[in-house]
C-alpha cells in the first residue's frame, strides 16, 4: 500500500463527445495517478488542451470540457515517476513542429532517457520538462521521416524501457505499447469510435465494449481511412508488470488479458496455504490487501473482518507537506475498529513492505486496539530491488526487505510473526503464462539493461511517499 502508482492514459477517436469521455475515462483511472490531469483534443484542425495539479473531478468544470472541441481526445493522469511533480510536468505534453501538431501521454519509464536527453541537449535541443517523456517528442520533432508515422515509429525505436503511449494528432489517434508490454493499453470500441486507456475499468465506466489488449510492440493507428496496426520494433520477450496484479490496477479491471480481482484473491489463497497463521481473524489493510484477504480467508476457513476503515477522502496534500504533519498519516487513512480487533488474534494481509515503516505504524494501532496477537502476511514476495520500468520505489538501500533478513523486519514492524508469498506462489497466481512477466522488483534480475548510475537514476526518477 505505500507504492505511488505512476500514469493512466486514455485516448478516443472518433467521437461527438471525446472531451467529455475521456474525462469520464480519467475519472476510472485516478488510482493510477493523483497529482496532475490533463486533456487535449482535436477538431481536426487544431489541437487545445487543458491541464492542472489535481484530481480529475476538480480540474474540470462544464465550461472548460466545451473548450476542449473535437472528435478524438487524449487524457492523463500522473503521479510523477520521472522527473519533478506539479503543472510542469503534467501531460499530455503538446508541441507543433515540422510533422504538425502532437500531444503525448505516457505511462511507464525510459531506461535510456538520460542519455537520450544529454545527446539532444549536446545538439542543441531545450527541454520545458525534466520528464523522459519529452525526450521522445524531441526526437520526433528532429526525425526527417516523410510522415509523421514513420517519424512516430523513429523516435520510438530509440527509446528502451516502459512505454504505453498515446498519441494525438489533428487527425490520428495513435497508441505505441513497448516491445516487452511492460505496462498494459488495451483497446475498446463505444459505437463507431475506437478507445485505448490502460485499464478495462475505463471502458466499462462509458459502456465501452472491449476488443482486446494492444500489443506489446504494437502501433495502432485510428484514422480518417480507419484502423492499422503495425509491429515495427524488433521483437522482444515478454515482461508485463506482475505488480499491477499484485497492487497497482484496480479489481475490476483486467490487464494483460486476466482479471485483477481473480489474481490477487488467488494470491490470498496461496499466501494462506504458504504461510498459515495461528489467529482467530484475517483483517485486511484497505483497499488494496482486501482480495487477497479475501483469498487468504476463503483458503484457510477464518473469518475475515474489516478491522480497518480507510478513510477515502484523505488528499496527497494533507500528508506531503510538512514531517510533523505527515506523522499523522496512517492514523487520518486508517483508523481501527476496535469490537473487531479486542482480544483477538489478528492476521493482517496486505500487499507489500516498503520501508516498514507503514506496516510498523499499522500494527502498533492494531495493537493498541487491544488484538492479542498481530500477525503480516504479504500477498508477493520481499521487494528487494528499484524498478526502473515507471513503478515508484525507493532506491535498494531504503527498501527494508534488501538490508535486512525476515526476522528483523518481523522485530522492526512489531509483528508477532511476518511471512510473505514465495515468488513460484505469485507466478502460479497468473497461470500458465508466467514466463511473460516481470518479477525484477522481488529477484533484481532485470529484463531490459537498467542505467549504470542506479543512484542518480533514482534521483531524477523514482520517489516515494510512505
Ligand atoms: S520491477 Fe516490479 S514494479 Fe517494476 S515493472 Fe517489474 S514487476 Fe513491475
Amino acid at each position: 500500500m505505500a507504492f505511488k502508482d505512476e500514469c493512466g492514459v486514455f485516448g478516443i477517436y472518433g467521437h461527438s463527445e471525446a472531451a467529455n469521455l475521456t474525462y469520464l475515462g480519467l475519472y476510472a483511472l485516478q488510482h493510477r495517478g493523483q497529482e496532475s490531469v490533463g486533456i487535449a483534443t482535436s477538431d481536426g484542425v487544431k489541437l487545445q488542451m487543458h491541464k492542472a495539479v489535481g484530481y480529475v473531478a476538480d480540474s474540470f468544470d462544464e465550461p472548460t470540457i466545451s473548450r476542449l472541441t473535437g472528435m478524438s481526445a487524449v487524457g492523463h493522469v500522473r503521479y510523477s515517476t520521472a522527473g519533478e511533480s506539479g503543472i510542469k510536468n503534467a501531460q499530455p505534453i503538446l508541441i507543433d513542429c515540422a510533422h504538425g501538431e502532437i500531444a503525448i501521454c505516457h505511462n511507464g519509464n525510459l531506461v535510456n532517457a538520460q542519455e537520450l536527453r544529454d545527446m539532444l541537449v549536446r545538439e542543441g535541443s531545450i527541454f520545458q520538462t525534466t520528464s523522459d517523456t519529452e525526450v521522445l517528442l524531441h526526437l520526433y520533432a528532429r526525425s526527417k521521416a516523410p510522415t509523421p508515422e514513420q517519424a512516430l515509429v523513429e523516435s520510438v525505436s530509440q527509446a528502451q524501457g516502459a512505454f504505453s503511449l498515446v498519441l494525438l494528432t489533428k487527425d490520428r489517434l495513435i497508441a505505441v505499447r513497448d516491445p516487452h508490454g511492460f505496462r498494459p493499453l488495451t483497446l475498446g470500441k463505444l459505437g463507431d469510435s475506437y478507445i485505448v486507456c490502460s485499464e478495462t475499468c475505463a471502458l466499462d465506466l462509458i459502456d465501452a465494449e472491449w476488443i482486446r489488449d494492444i500489443e506489446p510492440g504494437e502501433v495502432f493507428i485510428a484514422g480518417p481511412d480507419g484502423t492499422k496496426s503495425i509491429h515495427p520494433f524488433a521483437p522482444a520477450p515478454r515482461a508485463h508488470c506482475i505488480f499491477e496484479h499484485v497492487y497497482f490496477a484496480r479489481p475490476d479491471s483486467y490487464v494483460f488479458g486476466k482479471s485483477v480481482n481473480e489474481v490477487r484473491t488467488e494470491l490470498g489463497r496461496r499466501l494462506a496455504h504458504e504461510q498459515p497463521a495461528p489467529v482467530d481473524v484475517v483483517v485486511p489493510i484497505p483497499d488494496s490487501g482486501v482480495c487477497a484477504a479475501t483469498g487468504y480467508s476463503e483458503a484457510s476457513g477464518l473469518p475475515m473482518q474489516m478491522g480497518l476503515i480507510r478513510n477515502h477522502y484523505v488528499g496527497r496534500t494533507f500528508i506531503e507537506p510538512h514531517q510533523s504533519i505527515r506523522h499523522f498519516g496512517v492514523r487520518v487513512k486508517l483508523n481501527p475498529v476496535k469490537s473487531i480487533l479486542q482480544g483477538r488474534r489478528v492476521v493482517l494481509v496486505d500487499d507489500s513492505i516498503v520501508r516498514g515503516t507503514t506496516s510498523r505504524k499499522i500494527v502498533k494501532m492494531v495493537r493498541n486496539a487491544g488484538a492479542s496477537e498481530v500477525h503480516m502476511r504479504i500477498s508477493c514476495p520481499p521487494t528487494i530491488s528499484p524498478c526502473f520500468y515507471g513503478v515508484d520505489t525507493p532506491k535498494r538501500s531504503e527498501l527494508i526487505a534488501a538490508t535486512h533478513s525476515l526476522e528483523e523486519i518481523c522485530r522492526f514492524i512489531g509483528a508477532d510473526s511476518l511471512g510473505y508469498l514465495s515468488l513460484d506462489g505469485l507466478l502460479s497466481a497468473v497461470g500458465s503464462e508466467r514466463k511473460s512477466y516481470c518479477t525484477s522488483c522481488y529477484t533484481g534480475d532485470y529484463p531490459v539493461a537498467v542505467p549504470q548510475n542506479e543512484a542518480a537514476y533514482l534521483q531524477l526518477a523514482l520517489k516515494l511517499v510512505e
